[in-house]
């Protein structure tokens, strides 16, 4: 059984001297995985000076000196990508496919065009007689979930040392195998001791690294549950925050749109990794007089997907993370159950195999809108399909949670989709099956957080604006 019992600070890997572990278990077998040691707010300090004692040379070394440290991340990363999609897929439950895919070859692909913004993005503008300065905002806390474990680690640490600040991250403690491939990759890199550090740990060592007073920044992935309390305390001496939080997303099929094709779509991006995706669209909306037809559509599309083992090619759903995920799951399909909605697919009984944290996919038609089900993020292979009577009924049914992540809708033409589209309090809105833009800004409305990631829009929360006035 692996063990995890390393930091690494200030270019070097360090014991964890730990009071505490957490055991991680294979999703498919249930077969334990390792060990993961968690650190203390002492190992936070040691990272923190690391990281302060190497910000200005960092930031000395301009964008320019810094982006091919990211490209040699990048390379570094490629060199094991196989391997770490295994390990993910092992560790989450995703399919091996699609980890390739979507959990590495995504992030290493981010890393390479965020080194490319060295080349265009303007770090010095002119307005009138201001000279603005785009300047790092310094040492950040980069806290992140387990769900897509290097997507998010990248999303936060490639724009921020790009930006010249200096990072300590702590990767989340349930999929520790992405840890030691970037310490590995900080190596091959040659990365200068102490621009990234990363602490393994639980709450406790999140909670020190937010309070910790030398740091300026707290980017965090993760539920907004543990966001709001990161939030509160990092505004007590007014730290930067970056929340990328949970996600009830909706599809809006709109009268006259291609329904089975609505249907696929949404059936793929709710089941995708078992549902432990913060922008899947978890509420499908349709007109009334479509459900009896979304209904077997829906019931279709599911029969087609393979419920199985992660490493066998045609599998499209894995299991969740761990019994304990597994067991929130199956609590909202009990209480889904109770309220009588109409079961389409899965539900509690519905067949998965016997080892691994399975749970099938399942969908509920009718669901009412003040539900739990409608309004709750489930973070399982869970539907709740809403029905509408006019157009401003299913955007204001789409707009009704307190979440505002992502979005979809389909419409007979785009541009109708796209006024739609523009009517949704939601950070990404896709029109008729357009297809995911890594350069484009991601992040939420309303519980979904604040801020945003990806492109240009990630880099600049980083950066402080400094306006010097010229005679
Ligand atoms: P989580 O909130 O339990 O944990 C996230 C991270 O916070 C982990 O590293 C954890 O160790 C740490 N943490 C826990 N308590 C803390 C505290 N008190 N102070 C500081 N850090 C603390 O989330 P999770 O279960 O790892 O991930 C799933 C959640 O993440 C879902 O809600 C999902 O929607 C969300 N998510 C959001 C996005 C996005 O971009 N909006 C992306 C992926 C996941």
């Amino acid at each position: 059984m692996k063990q995890w019992t390393q930091h690494y600070i200030d270019g070097a890997r360090r014991p964890i001297r730990a009071s505490a572990s957490v055991r991680i278990h294979d999703s498919s077998t249930e077969a334990p995985l390792g060990e993961v040691s968690l650190g203390s707010a002492e190992d936070v300090a040691a990272a923190v000076a690391a990281a302060a004692r190497a910000q200005p040379g960092w930031q000395a070394l301009g964008a320019a000196g810094r982006a091919p440290y990211l490209l040699a991340l990048a390379d570094a990363l490629e060199g094991c990508a196989a391997e770490l999609a295994t390990e993910i897929s092992r560790e989450v439950g995703m399919p091996l496919k699609l980890s390739r895919r979507i959990q590495v070859d995504a992030p290493i692909a981010a890393w390479r065009a965020t080194a490319a913004l060295a080349d265009t993005f303007a770090f010095v503008r002119t307005i009138g007689n201001s000279r603005v300065t785009l300047a790092p905002v310094g040492v950040v806390a980069a806290i992140t979930p387990w769900n897509y474990p290097l997507h998010q680690i990248t999303a936060k640490l490639a724009p921020a040392l790009l930006a010249g600040c200096t990072v300590v991250l702590k990767p989340s403690e349930l999929a520790p195998a992405v840890t030691e491939r970037l310490m590995a990759a900080c190596e091959q890199a040659q990365l200068p001791p102490g621009v990234l550090n990363l602490v393994l740990g639980g709450a406790e060592v999140g909670e020190a690294l937010v309070a910790h007073a030398d740091i300026q920044m707290v980017s965090f992935t993760g539920s907004t549950a543990v966001g709001r309390k990161v939030a509160a305390q990092a505004a007590g001496d007014m730290k930067r925050v970056s929340m990328e939080l949970g996600g009830k997303s909706a599809a809006v099929v709109l009268p006259g749109a291609d329904l089975a094709r609505a249907v696929k779509a949404t059936v793929s991006s709710c089941f995708l990794n078992s549902g432990q995706t913060c922008s899947a669209t978890t509420r499908l909306i349709v007109a009334r007089e479509d459900y009896p037809r979304c209904r077997s559509l829906l019931a279709e599309a599911v029969t087609a997907m393979k419920l199985g083992d992660p490493a066998e090619g045609d599998t499209r759903i894995g299991p969740l993370l761990s019994a304990v995920q597994r067991q929130r799951v199956q609590a909202h399909i009990a209480q889904a159950e109770q309220a009588g909605f109409d079961r389409i697919a899965g539900g509690p009984d519905a067949p998965v195999p016997a080892t691994g944290y399975f749970v099938a996919p399942t969908i509920y038609g009718n669901v009412a809108p003040e539900s739990r089900l409608a309004n709750e993020e489930v973070f399982g292979p869970v539907l709740a399909v809403l029905c509408y009577d006019s157009v401003d009924e299913a955007i204001a049914l789409a707009n009704g949670t307190r979440y505002g992540l992502a979005a979809a809708v389909w419409a007979a033409d785009d541009r109708a989709g796209e006024a739609v589209a523009n009517a949704l309090r939601a950070g990404q809105v896709d029109v008729n099956g357009a297809r995911f833009n890594p350069a484009a800004p991601f992040g939420g409305f309303g519980m979904s957080g604040v801020g945003r990631e990806g492109g240009v829009y990630g880099l600049e929360e980083f950066l402080e604006p400094r306006a010097v006035q010229l005679p």
